[in-house]
This record gives C-alpha cells, sequence and structure tokens, in this order.
C-alpha cells in the first residue's frame, strides 16, 4: 500500500466509525507561551480537554504535521542517527471528547491494524500504565481488561510512568496510556529472544507506532494531578513508522515517502545510499530536515536570531553541514528539494505547494549565509590548528571549540572530527563546561513560574465585547501570578471583556479595572489559546466584586486607525505590486504600523508613490466598514478574503471588507467605521527583513501629520541655513561644487608635501644587512598620507625595511612595512614590530606581516619609538 492510500485509509476508517475529519493545526503555535511548535496531535485540542472550552465534534480523527526538537519532547540529536525518530513527522489520531473511552479505543485500534492494515498479530506488543507511587496512581486494570480479551497475556507489557502516562508539557492534560509496538525483525531473529524483552529499548527494529492516551488528569504547576471534568481519548500513530511496518521495512527511510528525495540526492552527489554509515547518516539527516524546515516557512515561520525562527535556523544548518561535510555539497543544495516536497505533500498539504517559490527562496538565501559563515570558520579553524602547531600543542580547548560552536554553528562533532583529520585532539570537557555555562545564563535570563489559577467566580467562559463596546462591568473569573527576575506579575481572567488581547499584529489593549474602592491598571492583554489573559500591576483586594473594565480608547483609536490602513495598504501593494503579495508578518499598535509581505525586489519611489497614493484615495473615498462576523469559512473563501498562511481559522471566521472590490481580509482585529477616519497615510521606510520578504513602516493621521510637518521645518531650516536663496536646490549644488574643488585643491598640497618629506626620508635611508633600512618621525596631516607614504618608500627602496613614527593631527601613529622577501628570510614580521613599538605611545594595533599599523595616546612616546627602533633594528 503507498503512503497516501494509508492516510486516507486511516482518516476513512474512523469516518465510518462516527469521526469528523479535521485538518491539521499549523505546526507553529502562536497562541501559547508554553510551546513552540506543536509536538503532538492534542496540541490544538488542549483547551477541549481542560473544559476551558466545548469541543465542536465529539469524536474527530487527524494527520498533524508535528515537529520534536525543543522543549519536553525533543528528539533533535536522535534525528538521522536512528532510522525512525524525524524533526517533523505527520500524527494520525482519532479523538474523542467525553465520548469513547478505553473499551472504544483499544478494540479498533486493534482492529485497524490487524483487520485493515493486516499487520501481523504476533509481532504486535501493547502496553499499560503500572502505576505510579509518587502520583499515587494505581496500576490501569481497565486497559489491561480489555487487552487481555483480544491479545494474549504475554504480549501485555506493563510499563512505567516514563513510558505509560503521557504528558504535554510540564503542566496541562495528561494520563495513562497504552502504547503499541512492533517487532519487525526477520523471523529468526524472532525465535531466538522474544520481542517482549526489546520493548522500549531503543532497538531500531522493535519501535512503538501508536499510542493511546486517555486523558484523564491536569498536572498543576505544584506538580498535583487533578481530575479533568471529564475523560477523553488522545491517540497518536507516527504516520512514518505505520508506513514503514505495512511496506515492511527496515527504515522509515526506506518508505515511498523518503525515497523520492534519497534518489535526488543520490543523483546530485554521485553517492549511493547504504554503503557507509557517515553519509547514510547525512542522507538522512537531509530528507529529514528538508520536511521540517519547508512545513515550518510554509507556516509563517522564517529563520532568524530567536526563538521559533532560530529553532529553524538550526535545524537548517544542520542538514547544510551534514550536506557539505558528508556528501560535498559546498553550494546550496537543500532549495532544490523543494519541488519534491510539493510533488510528495501538496495534497494533504496544499500550503507547501502554493508557497514553494517563496520557501526555496527563503532556504536557498539562508544556506547561501551559512555556507559562507562556514568557511569563514573553517579558514578560523585553519589559523587556530596552526597557532597551535607553532607552539606544538595538539589540543583544541572547549573555549575555542565553544566559539565555533557559538558564532559559526560549528557542532562539536565537526570541529572534532575536522580537528583529528590534521591529527588534533580536542578538549570535550571544557567544551560541554562552557556550554553549561551558556545555558545557565539564559535559563536565569528566562525562568519564570506562573501560579495555577485561583478561580473566583463559576467559568462559564469569556465573552469578548471589545467590537461593540470599550467599557462594561465584568467579574473576575479568575486570576494567578507570575514570577520572574523582574518580580511578580499578575494575569486575570474576565468573564466579558472589552480588551482586545494581542493577535494578528494588533498589539492588546490597556485600560483599568475600577471597582468602588479599587483602580487597577490593566498594562496589557494577550491570548493564551481561548483564553483573555489581563495583565495588571496589582491583584485587587476584592477580587469577588463587580469591575467596571475600561480600555484606554484614545489608543485603542489611534490603533484601529493604523489597523485599517494596513487593509488598505495591503490591497494596494497587490494593485502596484502584483497578486503574488502575501502578508508576511505585521505590526500595528497607536503610533505606527508595520507591514511584511513576500515580494523579490526593492519597491522603487514610483511604486511607493503610486501605493500611497491608492491608500490615501480610498481615505479620502471615505469607504464604510462592512463587518461580518460568523461567515462560514468557505463562503468566505468564495467571497475573495484574502486569509493568512499559518493562521488557525475556525469554522466560522470574522470578515473585514472596505469596498467589496478592494479590501477584503479575514481579520480579528478592530477597525475604524469608515476610511476617511485614518485622515492621512504616510509610509516613512521599505526595506528587506529577510529573502523575498519586504517591510514598509507608515504612519496615519496626527503621526502623519507630524511627519510632514517635520520634514517641512527641516526645509524652512535649510533655507535659513543657506540665507534663503531663490533657488534652494540650485545653492546646495553649487556648495557640493565648491567643497569638489577645494578637495581637489588641498589633495594637491598634500601631494607636493609629502613629496618634499619623501625626498627628505631617502636621504636618511642606511643599509644594514643587505636591507635599506629607514626609521624617522614625520608629520602628516592624515593617516592615508602616512600610508600612501609608506608603500611608496617600500617599492622605491631594495630589500625596505621602513619604520615610521608619525604625528597626525596631533595623535600618534606608527607604521611599519618590509619588502615581502624579508618575512621569510629575516623571520620579520610587521605586526609583532609594530606591537612591540606601540608600547611607547601607550597603544596597539596589528595587521599583515609585510604592513602593519598602531595608534596611541602618547605624542610624547614618538622620539622614544624612534630612538628604540633604532636601537633594535639600525
Ligand atoms: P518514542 O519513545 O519512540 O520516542 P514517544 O513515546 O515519544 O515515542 P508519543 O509521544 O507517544 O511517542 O507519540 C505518539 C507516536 O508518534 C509514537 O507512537 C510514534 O509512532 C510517533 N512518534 C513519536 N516521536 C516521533 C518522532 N520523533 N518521529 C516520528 N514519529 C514519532
Ligand atoms: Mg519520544
Amino acid at each position: 500500500m503507498e503512503a497516501k492510500q494509508i492516510r486516507s485509509t486511516f482518516i476513512s476508517f474512523f469516518q465510518s466509525k462516527q469521526h469528523q475529519f479535521v485538518p491539521s493545526a499549523p505546526i507553529v503555535i502562536k497562541n501559547d507561551p508554553t510551546l513552540m511548535f506543536t509536538n503532538a496531535g492534542m496540541n490544538q485540542f488542549k483547551d477541549a480537554f481542560l473544559g476551558n472550552e466545548t469541543a465542536k465534534f465529539s469524536r474527530v480523527a487527524n494527520s498533524q504535521k508535528c515537529l520534536r526538537v525543543s522543549g519536553k519532547h525533543n528528539d533533535l540529536e536522535e534525528v538521522g542517527v536512528d532510522t525512525y525518530h524525524h524533526t517533523m513527522f505527520e500524527m494520525l489520531g482519532n479523538w474523542s471528547f467525553g465520548d469513547y473511552f478505553k473499551q472504544e479505543a483499544i478494540a479498533w485500534a486493534w482492529e485497524l491494524l490487524t483487520e485493515v492494515y493486516k499487520l501481523p498479530k504476533d509481532q504486535l506488543y501493547v502496553s499499560v500504565f503500572e502505576g505510579d507511587k509518587g502520583d499515587q496512581l494505581g496500576m490501569d486494570q481497565e486497559a489491561y481488561d480489555f487487552w487481555k480479551a483480544i491479545v494474549p497475556e504475554d504480549r501485555i507489557i506493563m510499563g512505567s510512568k516514563k513510558d505509560n502516562f503521557w504528558e504535554m508539557g510540564d503542566t496541562g492534560p495528561c494520563g495513562p496510556c497504552s502504547e503499541i509496538h512492533i517487532d519487525l525483525r526477520s523471523e529468526e531473529e524472532r525465535a531466538s529472544i522474544p520481542g517482549r524483552y526489546l520493548v522500549n529499548n531503543d532497538h531500531p527494529q522493535v519501535i512503538e507506532i501508536w499510542n493511546l492516551v486517555f486523558m484523564q488528569y491536569n498536572r498543576l504547576s505544584d506538580g498535583t494531578l487533578k481530575e479533568l471534568p471529564a475523560k477523553h481519548v488522545d491517540t497518536g500513530m507516527g504516520f512514518e513508522r505505520l508506513v514503514r511496518a505495512i511496506q515492511a521495512k527496515s527504515s522509515n527511510y526506506d518508505t515511498d515517502l523518503f525515497t523520492p528525495f534519497i534518489q535526488y540526492l543520490e543523483q546530485k552527489s554521485g553517492k549511493l545510499y547504504g554503503k557507509d554509515e557517515q553519509t547514510d547518516i547525512a542522507f538522512r539527516v537531509i530528507v529529514d530536515h528538508i520536511r521540517a524546515i519547508s512545513f515550518t516557512i510554509a507556516d509563517g515561520q522564517l529563520p532568524s536570531n530567536n526563538k521559533a525562527g532560530y529553532v529553524i535556523r538550526r535545524i537548517l544548518r544542520r542538514a547544510v553541514r551534514y550536506g557539505y561535510t558528508f556528501l560535498g555539497f559546498s553550494e546550496p543544495f537543500l532549495h532544490e528539494l523543494t519541488g519534491l516536497i510539493a510533488e510528495n505533500f501538496g495534497e494533504i498539504f496544499p500550503e507547501v505547494k502554493d508557497q514553494r517559490d517563496f520557501i526555496a527562496k527563503v532556504i536557498q538565501e539562508e544556506e547561501s549565509s551559512f555556507l559562507r559563515t562556514l568557511d569563514k570558520g573553517l579558514k578560523m579553524l585553519d589559523s587556530i590548528k596552526a597557532e597551535l602547531g607553532e607552539k606544538g600543542e595538539q589540543v583544541i580547548s572547549g573555549k575555542t571549540a565553544f566559539e565555533l560552536y557559538d558564532t559559526f554553528g560549528f557542532p562539536l562533532d565537526l570541529t572534532s572530527l575536522i580537528a583529528r583529520e590534521s591529527g588534533f585532539s580536542l578538549d570535550e570537557q571544557g567544551f560541554a563546561s562552557e556550554m553549561e555555562k551558556q545555558k545557565n545564563r539564559s535559563r536565569a535570563a528566562s525562568e519564570s513560574e506562573t501560579g495555577d489559577w485561583v478561580l473566583v467566580h463559576e467559568d462559564e467562559g469569556v465573552e469578548f465585547i471589545g467590537y461593540d463596546f470599550l467599557e462594561s462591568f465584568a467579574h473576575i473569573i479568575k486570576y494567578r501570578t507570575v514570577k520572574d527576575k523582574k518580580g511578580d506579575k499578575y494575569q486575570l481572567v474576565l468573564d466579558k471583556t472589552p480588551f482586545y488581547a494581542e493577535s494578528g499584529g494588533q498589539v492588546g489593549d490597556t485600560g483599568w479595572l475600577i471597582s468602588e474602592s479599587e483602580k487597577i491598571r490593566v498594562i496589557d492583554t494577550k491570548r493564551e489559546n481561548d483564553l483573555i489573559v489581563h495583565f495588571v500591576e496589582k491583584l485587587p483586594k476584592k477580587p469577588e466584586v463587580r469591575f467596571s473594565a475600561e480600555i484606554d480608547k484614545e489608543k485603542r483609536q489611534l490603533t484601529m486607525n493604523n489597523h485599517t490602513a494596513t487593509h488598505l495598504l495591503q490591497s494596494a501593494l497587490r494593485q502596484v505590486l502584483g497578486s503574488h503579495i502575501q502578508q508576511r508578518g505585521s505590526l500595528v499598535n497607536h503610533q505606527v504600523l508595520r507591514f511584511d509581505f513576500s515580494h523579490f525586489a526593492k519597491m522603487t519611489d514610483e511604486e511607493l508613490n503610486q501605493v500611497e497614493h491608492i491608500v490615501n484615495a480610498k481615505i479620502r473615498e471615505n469607504i464604510a466598514l462592512m463587518e461580518q462576523r460568523n461567515v462560514p469559512i468557505e463562503e468566505a473563501k468564495k467571497m475573495g478574503a484574502t486569509a493568512l498562511f499559518g493562521e488557525k481559522y475556525g469554522d466560522y471566521v470574522r470578515v473585514i471588507t472596505f469596498d467589496p472590490n478592494f479590501s477584503v481580509e479575514l481579520c480579528g482585529g478592530t477597525h475604524v467605521s469608515s476610511t476617511s477616519q485614518v485622515g492621512l497615510f504616510k509610509i516613512v521606510s521599505e526595506g528587506s527583513v529577510a529573502s523575498g520578504v519586504r517591510r514598509i513602516e507608515a504612519l496615519t493621521a496626527a503621526a502623519a501629520e507630524n511627519y510632514f510637518r517635520q520634514q517641512e521645518t527641516l526645509l524652512k531650516e535649510l533655507k535659513d541655513l543657506l540665507k534663503n536663496p531663490k533657488d534652494l536646490r540650485k545653492s546646495i549644488e553649487n556648495l557640493i561644487d565648491e567643497r569638489n574643488e577645494l578637495k581637489k585643491e588641498i589633495e594637491g598640497l598634500y601631494l607636493e608635501k609629502a613629496s618634499s618629506i619623501k625626498k627628505d626620508l631617502l636621504q636618511q635611508v642606511q643599509i644594514k644587512d643587505g636591507m635599506q633600512t629607514l626609521v624617522a618621525k614625520i608629520t602628516l596631516p592624515h593617516a592615508d598620507a602616512l600610508k600612501k607614504l609608506a608603500y611608496e618608500l617600500k617599492n622605491e627602496l631594495e630589500n625596505a625595511f621602513v619604520i615610521l613614527a608619525a604625528n597626525i593631527s596631533e595623535k600618534p601613529q606608527i607604521a611599519v612595512i618590509l619588502a615581502e622577501d624579508l618575512i621569510q628570510s629575516k623571520g620579520l614580521n610587521a605586526g609583532q614590530i609594530v606591537r612591540e613599538l606601540a608600547k611607547e605611545i601607550q597603544g596597539g594595533g596589528g595587521g599583515q606581516p609585510f604592513f602593519a599599523t598602531a595608534g596611541g595616546k602618547n605624542l610624547e612616546g614618538l622620539n622614544q619609538v624612534v630612538t628604540k627602533a633604532r636601537k633594535l633594528y639600525q
């Protein structure tokens, strides 16, 4: 059976059991501070498990894109080394939200695997939670009994908390689980050692394929477990592993999910997969990583220097480095694989097909820049080795290795490999301790501790009323304390709130909570999944009373101007630049708007003017806002509404329209009621943020007016400076011309002076050991002249050895220049000499072996430089 069919069979099997198919959530998580990437199918249903939200369907089946490269689930170092852990993988799942429980989950899993996929029953093992003293939990007798009805008892294995109690993170929904493992060894091997001894023992052919989790508890931050209001089923089956089992392969990489990629790399590198362990790892790393990279970029995460972006950058670099070291790819190559990604996964995940060109471009740019860094790092390593060699040392220090790792992305194994190849060893312990130090530094900087929610009022859901109201009465449902280095902070949730929580680029509202006895400042509002969390400076003394929740209205108005302008801008960009314009990020606050979009060239002034003109024309047209809430997503798409890649949309969406023929967007933000309120629109910058992504910053309303006023003031000041000329441009042009003439004249004078100094100096040349030596003190107007003079002397003298101590506009400088031959024949080095002499002027410097300069603080020291140089070298 082909992979595609295996996937669709899973879905249709559960559809036949009344499950609703739902698409994968984005791989990059935006509204959950505890997670950067989706690491399991259950992430998108977390709120349903916790009871914060009622599930739309009680039975669901899906294939979720997961990434396990950070946090509690991090498989990165295994990937490629073994044959069954991936960075990005698909997790097939069936779900029950307060509907069926252990019995059906177990029976259906068995039916699907053995009856539909026809996996051999006697090669399957199942595990059951044995209980845990610390958590005061007994064994999962229920699950055991259901399994016993279908599986012989010698293939039921009891498992500890580590393997059979599933937790998403340090806190959150969790519960006992039953795993299904498959023994894919040969018949002989199976006969000699029974598979049950190899389950959960890292045997590459005895692997877990499916985990059935029975969600029963919520883990609180103090480590205790609390029963969930209802019981749920959450299953996760590694799709790649399943395909391998059904296709009876000994490695995930031998399935049709990966072979097209491996074949491409074989052709490109001229190397064969399956010949050598080290190159095989490289093949696997690359074909695995390209999926992770492409899918995350498709979901809107660009490689960058922090957080999720940095994780992607690290994965990409790992792939490039393996290709570089083991497959001989010294030019960008990864981006070429994006075509195969689109071809092989575009059907079920259209985002990788639709954005193929963009993804390829981003990857290629990253690759090129990393290859340049790699090259620099290799050169640095060469010179480190040379230096050590001179000193007769053999060990590259942990500090050096760490520096290479930290600044050039050289992982330890690469440095160690290169070291070994040239007969050096590496202080691995030293490296580990440097690494530890850095981890501690960043841990200390980011550590925060989130307390549990304290309930104040019955939780009947949270209502956002901020589209229609700017203030309202509200009750606090719950609050909690967050401790970090900067002290305690507080968060609270209201039963209904006018406060807009940061999302879609629009910042959160600020404002006040006012009761009869207190006034509390709300400093920010953010989302946590579907909760609206208000960040407050202090906790109310009487949290149970009724509050008036009031947002800062002026700030909101300014923010709305900018948000509406962002929509108009997007449509104007499409008109002027073309329909390929996609939003890649935005920031909208009360001061400015920032809009990132895909486009490959710098915008011309003409294009910018056109865009600005269109937006301002639309503002003057005074177009009324058309806001539609709860539009079925399909209908919204038919209306031509612009959606964002990587954004999680529900079945019902909000559509914001300013003229159906101009701007229709899916948007949860707040907008002005008619465009004229925006007042004025002015672009203040356009530039690049990443390969293929441009950024526009713009101002609206009073801020735009201010901007024009400032420009006007500047112009006026310039006119004043030039004594109000009739033609400002002409008089500036005249100034520039004049300045250029003067510059030429001065240069001429310099030259004359330098040539007379040179004549003088040539008189002072002495001959020593076949060298023409010169040590002299001179005065020159600028450092360039000194360099020029030094080079001229070198060219005119035979075997030149020249030391000049110069007073340059009352600052001391030394230049040392020698004939290249002397470096070898006499072992001289200009850098060393200049550093020695620079001590006399309290300075330092360096350069190349034949030419070096130094600056310093002590002008008086120049005489001493001359005396010392004569003594040492003349
Ligand atoms: P393992 O012990 O093999 O790492 P796990 O216990 O971490 O697996 P779960 O968290 O239970 O796995 O995830 C459910 C299923 O997802 C597993 O049964 C397995 O088939 C699959 N899976 C987990 N991690 C990976 C991975 N890194 N790559 C591919 N599939 C995976
Ligand atoms: Mg694991």
